[in-house]
């Protein structure tokens, strides 16, 4: 007998790979049907909105959109915001189906723009932005065939700002708008998802659990 990770019941056979409602862990059949292959329906309905939305193109701008921003869509950027705020993400075009979380709501009309963070989406308008700019982890990050070797696996890191994280590592291909991919890696801990790059790593290993 095996334990769902989702509702705690004991079942028989083979288990279902839960993630993303738990990171580790088997769910029975039931949680599988009726919890998590509709939250992927739902993740997927999502990214295909989110990416629907990076390929608006409007001639003329829309009033919520500005050219310079637009450039910058799909790559990692660093934006100082008016507040003095300053944020790294991946830029993305913001809409009405994005900013609500709802697919069904508009996906036409930009209504500015949203940061894919370490910590989180951060959606903000053209007119918070002060200064923006790519960064440098956008033209050096490179792959890692530790790093890749690691995927999939329950890792410890230590981060080359002192923090340590455990979790599992995934890794994460993202297309930019002139088509150079971006590779970066997410750690997914209990806590948070950290998203970094090869270069910001200081060390890693595998964690063994038992045995
Ligand atoms: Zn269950």
């Amino acid at each position: 007998m095996k334990k769902c990770c989702i509702c705690g019941n004991l079942f028989e056979g083979y288990g279902n790979n839960p993630a993303p409602i738990e990171t580790r862990g088997e769910c029975c059949d039931d949680c599988n049907i009726n919890v998590v292959v509709p939250r992927r329906l739902l993740d997927a309905k999502k990214a295909k909105i989110k990416a629907d939305a990076d390929a608006l193109t409007s001639t003329p701008l829309q009033r919520a959109e500005s050219a310079k921003l637009n450039a910058l869509v799909g790559k990692v950027v660093e934006i100082e915001y008016t507040d003095g705020d300053i944020e790294v993400g991946i830029l993305h075009k913001d809409t009405p189906a994005i900013r609500y979380q709802n697919p069904d709501d508009d996906n036409t009309k930009i209504c500015g723009y949203w940061l894919d963070r370490i910590n989180g989406e951060l959606h903000f308008k053209k007119s918070h932005v002060k200064k923006i700019r790519p960064t440098e982890a956008a033209q050096t990050s490179q792959e890692s065939k530790q790093l890749n070797e690691l995927c999939g696996k329950s890792v410890f890191i230590k981060f080359n700002d002192g923090s340590v994280a455990a979790g599992f590592l995934h890794k994460q291909t993202i297309i930019t708008d002139n088509n150079a991919p971006i590779i970066r890696y997410c750690l997914v801990t209990p806590i948070r998802n950290i998203v970094f790059f090869n270069s910001d790593i200081k060390s890693i290993r595998e964690e063994r659990y038992g045995n």
